[in-house]
């Protein structure tokens, strides 16, 4: 039998970008299973191959009442989304939901050494991108009805709220997508269609493989000591958000594992026992805190000091750091600002 969700789910019309790897392939996965007996998904990306496997998986899985179209489609490529709806098949042009999922990182660089391939790749798949999609399908939401129908579900990151040493333009396209989202949904509020932010913390993907290259050892590290989250957990999320009532809007989410608020706290309840829980606390709390319970680390425990920050760094992405960076950080603590 459907669930409240899945009926309300039922006969519409899902576009999902990326829907080739990781979280949007997930969540097209995640609406079939929903609404397995009427719905029809749309899956974009640029591996069109891939995206007629997946296809063929979800229809061997849920059977036929989910009619799926793979669509090769690189959002960053104007002209391509700009015919994106006219050229789509009649029956799938009335679109209820648009995934705006594909995104993608490059590199580690900092200020000043990062590659202008990256920083324009970057900013053209995950802003752009993301942009000239809505802009394709809104106007056809818009039209519907009296006051339009529809929901826009864009994937940002907490990397948009957070940003991170090495990251600075990955952040910066995200801080956009949370800004273009909110105004957005204001212009929107006398419409009935939904604008909704997805804010995935550390998600094990092929997005760090892409970060890196290619080079799977050094995406795998980053998730080394950790357990990141699956695409299916935020795949549940962007399906439960559609899935409500008309009125109710998940306007904003923010989804981390658990390692990315306590590790810290965890990690030093194993390994050093004898802190004083104050400084156990104000881990995590505050940045500046943290800082504090660093230093208090370092007074306690050299070593375990010195621990703690590779788990510090591994949660942010630099645990490429060198033991020696790693020293002189800690010898910096005290002066250092935060
Ligand atoms: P992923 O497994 O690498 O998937 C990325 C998807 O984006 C792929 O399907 C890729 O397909 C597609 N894509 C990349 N460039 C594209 C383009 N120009 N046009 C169309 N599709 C394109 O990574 P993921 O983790 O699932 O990432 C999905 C979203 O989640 C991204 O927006 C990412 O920033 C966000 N996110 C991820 C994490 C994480 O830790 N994994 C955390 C926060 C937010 P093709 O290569 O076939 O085009």
């Amino acid at each position: 039998m459907a669930t409240a969700m899945g009926k309300r789910l039922e006969g519409k019309t899902v576009v999902i970008t990326g829907a080739s790897s990781g979280i949007g392939k997930s969540t097209a996965q995640e609406f079939a299973r929903t609404a397995p007996k009427n719905l029809k998904l749309i899956l974009t990306a640029r591996r069109i191959d891939t995206l007629k496997q997946i296809a063929a998986e979800i229809n061997k899985e849920v059977g036929e009442g989910v009619k799926v179209l793979p669509v090769q489609l690189d959002v960053s490529n104007a002209s391509e989304v700009r015919s994106f709806v006219q050229n789509l098949p009649k029956e799938f042009q009335e679109i209820d939901v648009l995934v705006n999922n594909a995104g993608l990182v490059k590199g580690v660089d900092k200020v000043g050494d990062i590659k202008e391939e990256d920083v324009e790749v970057m900013m053209a798949t995950n802003v752009t991108g993301l942009i000239y999609m809505t802009q394709a399908v809104l106007p056809h939401m818009k039209s519907r009805g009296e006051a339009g129908a529809g929901d826009i579900i864009n994937v940002g990151s907490i990397a948009g709220r957070e940003p991170y040493v090495g990251g600075s333009i990955y952040c910066a396209t995200k801080a956009a997508v949370r800004s273009f989202t909110d105004s957005m949904r204001k212009e929107l509020i006398a419409t009935r269609i939904r604008v909704i932010e997805i804010d995935p913390g550390q998600v094990e993907t092929e997005f760090s493989v892409v970060r890196f290259g290619g080079d799977k050892a050094k995406a795998d590290a980053v998730y080394k000591g950790c357990e990141p989250l699956t695409p299916e957990d935020i795949a549940e999320v962007v399906v439960f958000t559609a899935g409500r009532r008309e009125n109710v809007v998940v306007a904003d989410t923010l989804i981390f594992p658990n390692h990315q608020v306590s590790l810290l706290l965890e990690y030093t309840r194993r390994h050093i026992t004898d802190l004083p829980r104050r400084l156990l606390l104000s881990c995590t709390r505050s940045r500046r805190a943290c800082s504090d319970a660093w230093t208090g680390l370092r007074d306690y425990h050299a070593q375990e000091a010195f621990e703690y920050f590779q788990i510090v760094d591994n949660t942010s992405f630099l645990h490429k750091t060198t033991s020696e960076d790693l020293r002189h950080r800690i010898s910096q603590v005290h002066s250092t600002p935060v």
